[in-house]
């Protein structure tokens, strides 16, 4: 029996997760999901968007699903935001979003490709500094985090059969950090039996667009992972289809891409996709690859169904998608 938190958050957070987690109940008995709380939410029913309770859940856990959390709108000094503090307290070093094109209706161009994007470091340190007429802001680049996120990379397309890896990098100008990043790039991959090859950023959000079917898996620095991810959701049908994961060394957390969609909340259209596909890519971390694979299989059978939400062309709700869903996934 594996031990998943469970916290639905914000916004759409709950819905979409309470369809993942229907989906998970009814393809694995091997789960004890407990539920935990985080967001604004959390904060108004305990005083703390990331209450201790939580933070020692998540400790005696193998995994969590997490929805979405909504940040404050107005200025708060103390507010410190508990995605950003569960990434630091459990060291999610790697940020990995495979994006997919799930069905030929849905999207604009034929992409299949794993970003592996670093977590901890680049430019999202957090370090701003005002200095007169303006500000600066630190960017880290250590050895350390670049050789890990390389291996993460490899281990990943080995594991799932990608040929090649491309290592997205601004080298040209930032000579020193990500000059280092590339270098330390190839000496990693030279006797991986991958082929690695480099491009610079600028370049990189192009090759999505104009030459989609050879890429395979981007690794590179977070803010640059970051803006493609959400690049290649756009291209594939938008956020409502991007899972993605957080990982550690002994701990992963798994999120849709999307945030909380406060547009939308509460109507119950969410597109849950994102959230069930999230729940695949934890059993497949959990050791329950087959699983997985089948809840990856039924989604563009579902699609071609007709089983869809309003941002996927369709006119099902959230739980009558779920409903068909899960019909389609009985057949698999
Ligand atoms: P937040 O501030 O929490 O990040 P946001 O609205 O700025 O929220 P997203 O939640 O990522 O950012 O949403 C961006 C747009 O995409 C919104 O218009 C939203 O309705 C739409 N969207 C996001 N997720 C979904 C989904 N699962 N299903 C349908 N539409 C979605």
């Amino acid at each position: 029996m594996r031990k998943v938190a469970i916290i639905e958050g914000d916004g759409i957070g709950p819905e979409v997760i309470r369809s993942a987690v229907d989906v998970l109940r009814y393809i694995s008995a091997d789960l004890e999901m407990v539920s935990a709380d985080m967001g604004q939410g959390s904060y108004r029913r305990n005083g703390s968007y990331l209450p201790q309770g939580t933070i020692d859940l998540l400790k005696e856990s193998d995994a969590a699903l997490f929805g979405a959390i909504t940040s404050p709108t107005t200025y708060d000094p103390s507010y410190r935001s508990p995605l950003l503090q569960l990434r630091r307290e459990f060291d999610l070093y790697a940020n990995v979003r495979p994006v997919k094109r799930l069905h030929p209706s849905i999207g604009l161009v034929e992409l299949d490709v794993l970003i592996v994007r670093e977590n901890t470091e680049g430019m999202y340190t957090g370090s701003e500094r005002e200095v007169p007429g303006g500000v600066i802001t630190e960017r880290k680049v250590s050895e350390r985090a670049c050789r890990r996120i390389v291996d993460k990379a490899i281990e990943l397309c080995r594991a799932e059969g990608r040929g090649s890896i491309t290592c997205v990098h601004k080298s040209n100008v930032l000579r020193r950090s990500d000059g280092m990043f590339r270098e330390i790039f190839y000496e990693r991959v030279k006797d991986s039996g991958l082929q690695g090859r480099d491009l610079l950023v600028d370049a990189a959000a192009a090759a999505l667009v104009l030459q989609p079917r050879t890429q395979e898996c981007f690794v590179t620095l977070n803010l640059y992972g970051d803006i493609l991810s959400d690049e290649a959701a756009a291209l594939v049908g938008g956020l409502g289809f991007a899972p993605s994961a957080n990982i550690g060394e002994g701990f992963a957390l798994f999120e849709p891409t999307h945030g909380s969609a406060p547009d939308i909340a509460g109507r119950g259209i969410a597109n849950p996709i994102a959230a069930i596909l999230s729940g695949a890519m934890m059993l497949r971390y959990l050791g329950m690859g087959s699983k997985a694979q089948k809840i990856e299989a039924a989604i563009p059978a579902a699609l071609g169904q007709g089983i869809r939400t309003p941002d996927a062309g369709g006119r099902l709700s959230t739980t009558e998608f779920t409903r068909g869903y899960l019909e389609v996934l009985s057949t698999f």
